[in-house]
């Protein structure tokens, strides 16, 4: 999403008048695109910071992304101020609407995949306990079906044929008209002559409803990969993060999935280390990985995000070196297909 969002970004400067250069010291304006999902993520931001300062150049810095919603949507100014203390008066912190919006023209950049990414929603409603995004992007919105159809048209007659749909909760997209749901639109899109492959990215499996699964088995050039996070096999552990589903509502979508579609490859995310994740808790969720058996999974280890939820309800108690192990077991059973 940030990629996409920075495509905006570059098409908006270069409407401006501003020349794109190799070198950042060479950079008179330096726009830092953020994420906050974990710590480690907000503190390469810092660094980078203190990196351009310390260069002795002084370009104008602007930060925008997550980091710089998480300061300037929280109502209290808390946040704000919180931030200016890390990163000092000097650097603007400016919301990605104020640079472009989602029907800002971007301006392309080929990407590894070969997918032209297209942002049909931005935000999120679910609040999961251990989430940021809620409070660095703001609620969910949904672009109307027609400029998204209209954006995919332009990209195929460019000569693209690969199209990413992009959304934090990308399969809870809604519609006015004849276009309603996410399977209504994947379908419009997969029909569109020219399209050879299109994927989605970021799904939650209590919106991936039966209609969406038909509409991916019917359509051959809708990928045959399907991200479906679990976070956790764990029931407990589920119910702390706020997912509304059971580690058995997630096996059992599965099962529909791949009697649907019997040439489907899962990826997904999960967390080790959540608050009061004990060992038997780990090994539900390596049950549940057994189970499915995912092509790969990012996995990544609990980090306390300021102003969530169970930053609030749960002390961080799963120590650092718990975490790398459990990762480490996981990261080998599935993406280095160690065996269990
Ligand atoms: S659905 Fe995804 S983006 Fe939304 S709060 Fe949960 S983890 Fe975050």
């Amino acid at each position: 999403m940030n990629f996409a969002d920075s495509e905006r970004i570059r098409a908006r400067l270069k409407k401006e008048g501003w020349r794109e250069v190799v070198r950042r010291q060479d950079a008179d304006l330096i726009i830092i695109n953020s994420c906050v999902v974990r710590e480690s993520a907000e503190n390469r931001v810092y660094g980078l910071i203190n990196e351009i300062r310390k260069s002795g150049r002084k370009p104008k810095i602007i930060l925008t992304g997550c980091l710089a919603g998480w300061a300037r949507r929280d109502q209290t100014g808390r946040n704000l101020r919180q931030l200016r203390r890390r990163i000092g008066d000097d650097v603007e912190i400016k919301l990605i609407d104020q640079f472009a919006g989602l029907e800002t023209k971007p301006q392309r950049q080929a990407h590894a995949d070969g997918y032209a990414y297209v942002p049909i929603s931005n935000g999120c409603n679910n609040f999961c306990s251990y989430c940021i995004v809620p409070f660095s992007r703001g609620r969910e919105v949904s672009r109307p079906a027609k400029a998204i159809l209209r954006e995919v048209q332009c990209l195929l007659r460019r000569g693209h044929s690969k199209i990413m749909l992009l959304g934090q909760n990308v399969n809870s997209w809604w519609g006015r008209g004849r276009i309603k749901t996410f399977a209504q639109l994947l379908e419009a899109v997969a029909t569109m002559e020219g399209l050879k492959d299109t994927t989605f990215l970021s799904a939650n499996p209590w919106d991936f409803s039966n209609d969406l699964i038909n509409v991916i088995a019917k359509n051959k050039n809708i990928s045959r990969s399907v991200h479906l996070p679990l976070q956790s096999g764990d029931d407990e552990i589920l119910r702390k993060m706020k997912r509304n589903y059971t580690a058995a509502d997630y096996l059992n979508l599965v099962t529909k999935i791949k009697k649907a579609i019997p040439d489907v490859k899962l990826t997904t995310d999960i967390i080790v280390g959540f608050p009061g994740e004990t060992e038997k808790a780990f090994e539900n969720t390596r049950k549940v990985c057994r189970a499915v058996g995912f092509e790969k999974a990012f996995v990544s280890r609990y980090s306390p995000r300021p102003g969530t939820l169970s930053v609030k309800l749960y002390p961080d108690d799963v120590p650092p070196a718990e975490k790398k192990r459990r990762w480490r077991i996981l990261n080998g059973m599935i993406n280095l297909k160690l065996g269990t």
